[in-house]
């Protein structure tokens, strides 16, 4: 039986809650309403609850038979700093945030899947539902992490979800090994000497030495890193000066890298810190680099996504399961559970063209309620497939 039937039958609650939680977005550690929707759905369900990793994050934990394996599934719950241009009922009630990235519909999902195991218990083994906080920008599963989510809730492996627009309803996608980019910020600060922009010989001038860092950073990646091992340099700010006839005596250029293996990381923050140094030293300026390592490669491990693939597999069939989905350079919060764990994040289709296909982070996003049973169900069929009653 691939979609529970359980889960089919009370699919309209759950796409209830994603609404609702929809219409009420909040974002980065103060998703205090959707934190007690969750937690009082767990009680509800008969799962006990852990809160305040991360402030406002919650964990379930279900344990079943006399097992000691332990899985985590992990949902995010944060909104973003959007004003809403959808006209439907469940349209934010809140002026410049909403739900643009699915996250009700990760956090709806994985309810269900916990209604659906606790009813069951259809499993011999214990699973920690992880609700987690502030994916975007801030790092919220990063926080958990270090609140010490892993040595309250040890887990054996820990599974992720996110939706996909453009992948049909009803399929999933995967790929093992790197899956989505690093993402660091950087912000080079270059100090020189300031002069009468008539007299250029009497200063030190910030731009020109900024400008040539600037073309210089573009060569890391054409020039260094191997052509088949992805990496981006993006300089999205430069900051100089105030008005026409000053040359500045400072000057800010600000952007991001990423990266899909840890060493070509390590390598563009190396090199961005010699190319600093040493240009401006060829000029006589001083320059640093404050380089901030955000979101590191999120990495599928191969065991764990063989098991993810046999549980959407069994779900969704052969045909609808993509296991070499071409990896991104947008990033991903979980990278920092799998830092620390064996695991697996994939991707369930939230629909194609008019019916789900608007991207993620666009004003007229929306989480589609189609997708709920299929990955419900996923959740759902990968506990019982690694905690099988006789395991
Ligand atoms: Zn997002
Ligand atoms: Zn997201």
């Amino acid at each position: 039986m691939p979609i529970k039937e359980e889960i089919a039958a009370y699919a309209e609650e759950i796409g209830e809650i994603r609404r609702d939680i929809h219409a009420h977005p909040e974002t980065a550690f103060e998703e205090f309403r959707t934190a007690d929707i969750v937690a009082d759905k767990l009680t509800e369900y008969g799962i006990e609850i852990h809160r305040g990793l991360a402030k406002t994050g919650v964990v379930g934990t279900l344990k079943v038979g006399s097992s000691n394996r332990c899985i985590g599934l992990r949902a995010d719950m944060d909104a973003l700093d959007i004003l809403e241009e959808n006209s439907f009922d469940h349209v934010s009630t809140i002026d410049g945030k909403m739900h643009a990235c699915g996250h009700d519909g990760h956090t709806a999902m994985l309810l269900g899947a916990a209604r659906y195991l606790s009813e069951t218990k259809n499993f011999n083994g214990t699973v920690h539902f992880i609700f987690q906080p502030a994916e975007e920008n801030v790092a919220g599963g990063r926080v958990m992490v270090e609140d010490g989510l892993f040595e309250k809730f040890p887990v054996e492996a820990v599974y992720g979800m996110h939706n996909s627009p453009g992948i049909p309803i009803g399929q999933f996608a995967m790929q093992t090994g790197s899956a989505m980019a690093s993402a660091d910020m950087f912000k080079i600060e270059i100090t020189g000497k300031g002069s009468h922009g008539g007299h250029p010989h009497q200063g030190i001038d910030p731009i020109v030495t900024g400008s040539e860092i600037v073309m210089a950073l573009q060569r890391v990646v054409a020039r260094t890193i191997n052509p088949v091992e992805a990496a981006v340099i993006s300089v999205t700010q430069f900051h100089a000066g105030r008005t026409m006839n000053v040359i500045p005596e400072t000057a800010v250029i600000q952007g991001t890298c990423r990266a899909l293996l840890p060493s070509v990381q390590n390598q563009i923050e190396n090199r961005m810190k010699q190319i600093v140094e040493g240009v401006c030293a060829a000029h006589g300026l001083t320059g640093t680099v404050d380089y901030d390592r955000r979101y590191p490669v999120l990495i599928n491990t191969p065991e764990e996504t063989s098991k993810a693939a046999a549980a959407a597999i069994k779900v969704v069939g052969e045909d609808n399961v993509n296991t070499h989905l071409p990896p991104t350079m947008g990033s991903e919060d979980f990278a920092w559970m799998l830092q620390d764990n064996p695991g697996c994040y994939i991707r369930v289709g939230n629909g194609e063209g008019e019916d789900g296909g608007c991207v993620v982070h666009n004003p007229n996003y929306d989480f589609n309620d189609d997708a709920i049973i299929f990955g419900a169900s996923y959740w759902a069929t990968l506990v019982e497939q690694e905690f099988g009653a006789e395991s």
